[in-house]
């Protein structure tokens, strides 16, 4: 159970003064993505670990006579004169005059409700008025500032104020003022880290940590190299690493079980397939028998670029739990990618003899209840579903191999709930095409066996890459016409807007429109916040062959295969990181044809985009692409959790936290040695600290042990 002292911390922000049912949704999309099922609310702890990315400084305080070019100023002064627009005309702004007596400066207002403006500056009275000062004709204006306070409020306003990162819809001042509410329900809580430790980086308490990011008095404040920022990076890493270990301990202790299949179905499908397996392929599919022969649990990274063939590496060790009597599971991270999952490997499995089904958010009412009611029984031998196969109702008769595919696309919220449900004897293998280095693998996975897929299957052709101005638009389209007259087919991947999923979306239907008018009944549109049967329609046809042209969103970055694609257009390839242009360039190439991939950009091109897009044009190496990665973006971001919206953690920041990383390990394995059910005062403290960040299925495998 959560401690009690936490509770004000995870009660719902929907009390606080501002906050409807409305904005509460708003907010819980916006900061708790990683939690993502709908309907939850937001909590206070929500708020406070939302922290500014940069401050306003206020503090510049000039004459009128002596107002600046440009920037933030407060000026102090005297309303004038209203100068309301004339009745009827809304496209002129209301002004209002205001002086210091050194010069006139004009507030200027646009769209504006006349009532609220006369209450906030009534004639002949003195104001304090903060904005960004602009020049209109050579004279001075503010247009809409950002305060205006009578004197005793200037009192108690403060000159350097945060600026949050913020959604569509959510106002900087709504948001502010429910932090401001939030920060007062934040109660004492015990110091969990080590004082000495403390003391030596210069670190303030919790509290005072979050207290001065949220209320910072000096422009540095919030930076990330602040003291208050590393301290809490600090407790979120170390929350992390504890988690980890113990994960890790539970499952040492855990005793395995044994999975040593008989071969039979696997031999089955190795026949069923139309290729023969790689080296590499083979030797991964050792490594995975060998460790789910013995009676240690598995837990097991499989690594290996996209189109390197890791599915089938998976349904061989699925294979073998189900010969071995026990039931397997495939976890991915989209719909559409289990849809597709499923039909891959039904076919497979129905040759072999194995019975599969599909599990998702989608399968309901009676459909679900029959689906649930055969893997309970042990009647389904493998299920493949997103994450709702995790959820609460879902019982294996007897689990023993999960398979999570793409995991960079999960949470560590998800995994450790995964970790934890799998239960200790469940073997566990995961799939990932992004290649991290040790430290990161350390920090994501803890201590993972790891085995690599090196090399491609054979006769791949290399992917002609290149990279042209959206102003030859017309030739690339005419490019497509040749080629898909040829029988081809090819993907159009639409832009990313990072603030909203509208404006993507309007940007991928009028491109769809465009391109089905030229190549009429061809050209099919994904996105999504499609239905799901209309999604697998058009995935379908596209499969086919009914359609030769898919335009999309980015959803399907992720794991599609469609072997016959031979080419794809990225529009606003600037726009999109180095992993994933390589995911989705990594559609095409698939098969033995001959592949382009063509990366649109818009002039023009900044240097990192620059960058970029040449490494694109370089190399098809998936280890290099990532090192690149790392090396312009920063490690958060080279994971894909930041673009997938799952942010990995939610203090640190791994491009310049990631020095934290080895002390934090180290100190949570000090701690566990000396304190393995953390019951001492700092354990006490510790516990804390993991319900505090969230980590907190770890501690049920304290009480589990
Ligand atoms: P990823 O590692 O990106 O998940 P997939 O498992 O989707 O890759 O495999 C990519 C494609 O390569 C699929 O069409 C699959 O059927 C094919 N494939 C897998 N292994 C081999 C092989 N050994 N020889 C030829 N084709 C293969
Ligand atoms: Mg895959």
């Amino acid at each position: 159970m959560r401690p009690p002292l936490l509770n004000p911390l995870f009660a719902g922000a929907a009390g606080l003064k501002g906050i409807g049912a409305k904005l509460d949704k708003l907010l819980a999309g916006f900061l708790r993505p990683a939690h993502g099922t709908p309907g939850e609310t937001t909590r206070i702890v929500d708020l406070l670990f939302h922290l500014p990315s940069g401050i306003v400084d206020r503090r510049f305080r000039p004459k009128i006579n002596g107002l600046p070019r440009d920037g933030v100023v407060t000026v102090e002064a005297t309303v004038m004169r209203h100068r309301p627009p004339p009745p009827g005309n809304r496209r002129v702004p209301y002004r209002v005059d205001v002086s210091d007596g050194t010069g006139p400066l004009t507030l200027v207002f646009f769209h504006a409700y006349a009532d609220s403006i006369r209450r906030a500056l009534p004639e002949g009275e003195t104001r304090f008025i903060s904005g960004k000062i602009d020049w209109f004709n050579d004279e001075p204006q503010i247009a809409h500032p950002d305060h205006i306070v009578s004197a005793d409020e200037f009192g108690r306003m403060p000159l350097i104020e945060p600026v949050y990162p913020l959604t569509e819809g959510l106002s900087p001042k709504v948001l502010a003022k429910a932090i401001a509410q939030a920060l007062e329900k934040l109660p004492e809580l015990p110091e969990w880290q080590d004082l000495p430790f403390l003391q030596r980086h210069g670190w303030p308490s919790f509290q005072q940590a979050l207290r001065t990011l949220h209320h910072p008095l000096a422009p540095t404040a919030v930076g990330l190299e602040s003291p208050d920022r590393r301290r809490l990076a600090y407790d979120e890493l170390l929350a992390n690493q504890l988690a980890l270990t113990l994960v890790r301990a539970n499952m040492k202790r855990a005793q395995g079980r044994k999975l040593p299949g008989t071969g039979e179905l696997r031999s089955r499908l190795i026949k069923a397939l139309p290729y023969s397996l790689t080296n590499a392929q083979a030797e991964a599919v050792n490594d995975i028998l060998r460790d789910m022969a013995s009676g240690d649990r598995m837990l097991r990274l499989l690594q290996g670029d996209v189109g390197s063939g890791k599915t089938v590496v998976a349904l061989l060790a699925l294979a073998t739990a189900i010969e071995s009597g026990a039931q397997g599971a495939l976890m991915v991270p989209t719909e559409i990618l289990a849809r597709q999952h499923h039909a891959t490997l039904s076919k497979l499995c129905d040759a072999a003899g194995i019975s599969v089904t599909l599990l998702t958010g989608r399968e309901k009412g009676k459909t679900r209840d029959e689906i649930l009611a055969r893997v309970a029984a042990g009647e389904t031998a493998l299920v493949v579903g997103t994450h709702a196969l995790f959820q609460e109702h879902v019982v294996f008769k007897d689990l023993g191999l999960v398979v999570i595919d793409e995991q960079h696309r999960f949470g560590v919220h998800q995994r450790l709930a995964l970790q934890a449900k799998a239960g200790g004897a469940t073997d566990l293998l995961v799939m990932t095409a992004t290649p991290i280095p040790r430290t990161l693998a350390l920090t994501v996975y803890g201590d993972m066996d790891v085995s690599k897929l090196t090399e491609k299957p054979a006769g791949r052709l290399p992917i002609d890459t290149r990279v042209i101005p959206m102003a030859r638009m017309d030739d690339v389209i005419d490019g497509l016409a040749r080629s898909i007259a040829q029988g081809n087919r090819a993907y159009w991947v639409c832009p990313l807007v990072e603030e909203s999923e509208q404006v993507d979306l309007a940007a991928a239907e009028e491109r769809f429109l465009q391109l089905a008018s030229r190549f009429k009944g061809q050209v099919g549109l994904v996105h999504g916040r499609m239905k799901g049967p209309d999604k697998d329609r058009v995935m379908q046809e596209f499969k086919d062959g009914t359609l030769q042209l898919l335009v999309s969103t980015t959803v399907i970055e992720v794991g599609v295969d469609v072997p016959e694609a031979t080419a794809i257009v990225i529009e606003n390839a600037e726009r999109f990181g180095l992993a994933q242009l390589h995911q989705l360039r990594g559609r095409v190439g698939r098969g033995s044809g001959k592949s382009s991939c063509l990366l649109l950009y818009q002039e023009p091109l900044g240097e990192t985009a620059k960058a970029r897009l040449s490494i694109m044009r370089e190399t098809e190496d998936g280890f290099r692409i990532a090192e690149e990665d790392l090396r312009l973006r920063g490690a958060g971001e080279m994971l894909g959790t930041r673009q997938s919206g799952l942010p990995l953690f939610s203090m640190a920041d791994l491009s310049t936290d990631g020095d934290l990383l080895q002390a934090a390990r180290d100190d949570a394995q000090l701690v566990l040695n000396k304190d393995a059910k953390l019951t001492g005062p700092r354990g006490e403290a510790l516990r804390v600290l993991l319900y505090l960040f969230e980590r907190d299925e770890a501690i049920r495998l304290l009480s589990a042990g």
